[in-house]
């Protein structure tokens, strides 16, 4: 039944998934419902797309359908870069001498450098569907800036991004991609919003937060005719999206015969975690097959691992819906030793759900481990990771070193998210045995939990 397996499997066209895979339907316990910040009732569709295209505002809420069509438009947009290849890593088993079989799927193989492509060319269709002249989001380092950048650029969209200052001035070349594509960028807070201008008084020196630029790209597009907000993880509709790793994935593993035992993706809102367990916690969920999920998170941002299941705002502005999830409270915000990527305060619902009801396990690492773990996948490989996806290849390596002493021959399978390319910074610290670790104080942690929205 097994046949050889190739160094790259690449599925045929003709393989591809044509439908999105919606874990929600097949979940007993649903995700909990984003509430109103005003009145504290479940949002819904009408409410929601005063934010988000109509269409995803219904996607964001459907936790009926276990699928839905992907619009031939981004079907034919997908096959520019997909499918993305299953990669067995027979170099880095030989190099760990681990008795494991080691499969990644790598999603950098784009000009955005991370799957956040998948979601963004997703959320622009709708929009340009529905009629609508642009669209506002935020980004952090800035994968999913540019990657709706391009999405947008191809699809003759406007696009608003607000970059976090920090990654805005310490990140040129990714800011200059983004321009590029004709997207224009704002380093926030910026005083081209009422948020960021009280922002920029309370705090005058701020390097800026994603929480912050979150609720100033929701102030331009829900305040601009013709306007709606998108966002590159942590909603549902994302993780719906991003399904589509998964199932080129499964599709991949089932030709193959492949049989996954752990499978394991970093967590920062959760979307590619989401993406690639979504169809195999399906089958789990349904009783055909079981597997070991493992999310893994920074040590210095450890939502799952030290945070609290409640109800809590996405952004610092508190204007978007309260979604319950795993959270620091939406005022925390990593300390600025941090340079791992993964800082968002909370994740997913759905992630979130499925790690209340023990589904997922979930780790944290520190970040000179993980760049360690970064630098001999790199040179075994050949593929310089990004800092985020070194999160996942950190614990893979670490359960392949496990196997090493128990003679376990199990399958490991992680998601390798994207390049590194833009976070030289990062691995010049490191090189330079300048990176160190901070885990945050228990008191910490809770200083910020206190600040949970109660009702
Ligand atoms: C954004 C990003 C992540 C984290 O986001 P999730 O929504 O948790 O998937 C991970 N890796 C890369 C390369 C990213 O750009």
């Amino acid at each position: 039944m097994s046949k050889e397996i190739p160094y790259k499997i690449y599925l045929e066209e003709s393989e591809m998934p044509k439908q999105w895979y919606n874990v929600r339907a097949d979940m007993k316990n649903k995700p909990a419902p984003l509430l109103n910040p005003g009145t504290h009732e479940p949002m819904t569709v009408e409410e929601l797309s005063g934010v988000f295209c109509r269409e995803l505002a219904e996607q964001e809420l459907n936790d009926k359908d276990p699928y839905i069509d992907i619009p031939q438009e981004i079907l034919d947009f997908y096959k520019m870069y997909r499918p993305s290849p299953l990669v067995r890593a027979y170099c880095l088993e030989k190099a760990l001498g681990t008795p494991a079989k080691i499969y990644y799927k790598f999603e950098g193989n784009n000009t955005s450098g991370s799957h956040k492509l998948n979601s963004a060319i997703a959320q622009a269709y709708y929009a340009k569907k529905q009629g609508l002249k642009g669209v506002t989001t935020e980004t952090g380092a800035g994968q999913w800036g540019t990657a709706l950048s391009m999405a947008c650029a191809y699809l003759g969209l406007d696009c608003k991004v607000y970059m976090v200052k920090v990654s805005y001035e310490q990140k040129p070349f990714r800011r200059e991609v983004m321009r590029t594509y004709g997207a224009d960028v704002t380093p926030s807070p910026s005083n081209t919003t009422n948020i960021g201008r009280k922002i920029l008084e309370q705090f005058p020196g701020t390097t800026g937060s994603l929480g912050c630029a979150i609720s100033e790209a929701v102030e331009v597009a829900v305040s601009s005719e013709g306007y709606r907000y998108v966002l590159g993880s942590v909603l549902s509709q994302v993780l719906l999206h991003q399904s589509v790793i998964g199932l080129e994935t499964m599709a991949a593993c089932d030709k193959y015969g492949i049989k996954p035992d752990t499978i394991i993706g970093c967590a920062g809102g959760g979307s590619n975690l989401g993406g690639l367990i979504s169809p195999f916690m399906g089958r789990k969920l349904r009783g055909e097959a079981d597997y070991e999920f493992i999310a893994v998170e920074p040590a210095s941002c450890p939502s799952l691992t030290r945070g609290k299941y409640a109800y809590d705002f996405c952004d610092t502005g508190m204007v978007c819906p309260l979604a319950k999830m795993y959270t620091l409270g939406s005022g925390f915000i990593p300390s600025a030793n941090h340079a791992g990527g993964l800082r968002y305060h909370g994740m997913s619902s759905v992630v979130s759900q499925l790690y209340d009801d023990k589904l997922i396990t979930a780790r944290s690492v520190e970040q000179t481990s993980v760049f360690e773990a970064a630098e001999q996948f790199a040179r075994v490989e050949g593929i310089l990771p990004a800092p985020e996806s070194s999160h996942a290849i950190r614990v893979a390596i670490d359960e392949a070193l496990k196997c090493k002493e128990t003679g376990e021959e199990k399958t490991i399978l992680f998601g390798l998210t994207g390049t590194g390319y833009f976070d030289m910074v990062a691995y010049q610290k490191y090189n330079d045995h300048e990176m160190s670790d901070y885990i945050p104080s228990d008191e910490e942690i809770a200083k910020s939990l206190a600040n949970l929205p109660k009702f």
